[in-house]
């Protein structure tokens, strides 16, 4: 890590104007690469609002998407013909490559056996041991989005504890999920500003407060009125704050005393190894979800328990009235998504398969950081596993207050865009580069070089402004 000290006002603003002027260079070039695909979104999204099924699918640094036309492994090409090694993968979604031929298989296996019915398939209960024994929890759900998976995990730990109030650390992302979308506003939990259509005051029943602050921690669980803490083990969701060490022993030993249930939100950290941080790492949690890569790609997410949760969820399950849960959507627990999430446990989610993925990671880590080094960059590289990004400041981050601090807007999407154009995929949120399965050491090298290029032109660029 470089112990430069941070920039300097002047040196920022020279860096980010010309990071500025890098970046309308550079997509102009992205533009001109991709007629049809420019064409193909002016022309013909007229049936979806704004031009795309998904409006997140204009959050990318790119003037427009690229429209694509195949995607295997860790490569996407897109209509115009241009194909790239892809480090986004689907913001996780295809963590193991975009369709693992495994999970393709069991896609095709289904012809004669139906999608879904509203009962158990003859895959199910072997999934659900496989989830059993990789992930340390004895009891699982199945939902089809990670979003539902966390919202249904939370709704289990109020019914448990009998208790509201849902505890997050601030800068987190946990999905759709209203009750965790709140930022921490001058040491007040309020509803995130870019919330749409929000009615109920969420700081009734939230409380945001800063990532690696145990006496903060210590403070909001002290009445005991915290169902749950809900948490991922690295936060990955602004920039990468790694846990201080210490901090999950704490977190968990301060939630045991107060009566609040763990919840682990695996989603993006299942790139640590094959059982996520938590089997890594000895975490204890008392729920964990996990959603996007657990199939393979197809959408699908699962909830597991200690058998102490499962048997006051069934309880609590007796307790209140049969009916409308509010736990459970149709399409959950379908055949379908067992046998992918069957095949991906089995035969994609392999010890062989993080081998890989580890490996290259932690090359472009000690490529990318030697490129800081030598350009005498305040900047580092976070890493938790198959995932990593670089951070704008020689120190770790502590928190999300400290990571909106160390932004540097102009910088990030220029870098996203001249590493594009050099045929890489990154992640359109901070840059984030997710090193899937099938990425070689000659990938990984040249992933390097072309970081180095694009700093080069950009460190280049801010001293002729300053
Ligand atoms: N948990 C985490 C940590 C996430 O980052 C996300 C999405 N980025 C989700 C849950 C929600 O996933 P989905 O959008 O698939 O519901």
């Amino acid at each position: 890590m470089s112990s430069q000290p941070d920039f300097s006002a002047s040196s920022f603003r020279a860096f980010e104007s010309a990071a500025a002027a890098l970046y309308a260079r550079e997509a102009e070039v992205y533009a001109e690469r991709r007629p049809r695909s420019s064409a193909a979104c002016r022309d013909h999204g007229a049936g979806f609002i704004s031009n795309v099924p998904l409006h997140w699918m204009l959050d990318w640094p790119m003037p427009f998407p690229m429209v694509v036309a195949e995607a295997q492994g860790v490569h996407i090409a897109d209509i115009d013909g241009n194909r790239l090694t892809d480090f986004c993968l689907g913001d996780t979604g295809a963590m193991f490559g975009h369709a693992p031929p495994p999970v393709v298989r069991a896609l095709a296996g289904l012809e004669t056996r139906g999608f879904t019915f509203m009962l158990p398939s003859a895959d199910a209960f072997a999934a659900g041991d496989l989830l059993a024994a990789r992930f340390g929890l004895p009891h699982w759900q199945v939902a089809t989005t990670a979003s539902d998976a966390n919202r249904f995990a939370i709704r289990a730990a109020r019914a448990v504890t009998r208790r509201a109030k849902v505890l997050v650390f601030d800068g987190c992302y946990h999905g759709t999920v209203e009750d965790t979308l709140v930022d921490l506003v001058d040491g007040r939990t309020i509803a995130r500003r870019s919330l749409i259509g929000q009615v109920a005051d969420l700081s009734q029943t939230t409380v945001a407060i800063p990532f690696n602050d145990l006496d903060a921690l210590r403070q909001a669980l002290a009445a005991g009125d915290v169902a749950c803490v809900i948490a991922e083990p690295v936060m990955t969701n602004c920039s990468m704050i790694l846990p201080e060490p210490g901090f999950h022993e704490a977190l968990r030993a301060l939630t045991r005393t107060a009566g609040t249930l763990l919840l682990i939100d695996e989603t993006h950290t299942l790139s640590t190894g094959p059982g996520g941080y938590t089997r890594v790492h000895g975490l204890e949690p008392d729920l964990m979800v996990m959603g996007k890569p657990i199939a393979g790609g197809v959408p699908a997410a699962v909830w597991g328990m200690t058998a102490e949760v499962a048997e006051a969820f069934a309880a609590a399950r007796d307790r209140d009235e049969h009916g409308h849960s509010g736990i459970g959507t149709t399409l959950s627990g379908s055949a379908l998504q067992l046998a992918c999430l069957r095949a991906c446990l089995e035969e994609v989610m392999t010890e062989e398969a993080y081998t890989v993925m580890l490996d290259r990671a932690a090359e472009i880590e000690a490529g990318v950081a030697s490129v800081i080094r030598s350009f005498g960059l305040p900047w580092h590289v976070a890493r938790v596993g198959a995932r990593l990004e670089v951070v704008f400041r020689s120190a770790p981050l502590r928190n999300a207050a400290e990571a909106r601090a160390a932004a540097m807007p102009e910088t990030e999407r220029a870098l996203h865009m001249m590493l594009l154009n050099r045929g890489f995929l990154l992640t359109p949120f901070h840059n984030m580069v997710l090193v899937g399965p099938g990425v070689t050491n000659a990938e990984a090298a040249a992933f390097v070089a072309a970081f180095a290029d694009a700093v080069a032109e950009l460190s280049s660029s801010a001293e002729a402004i300053q």
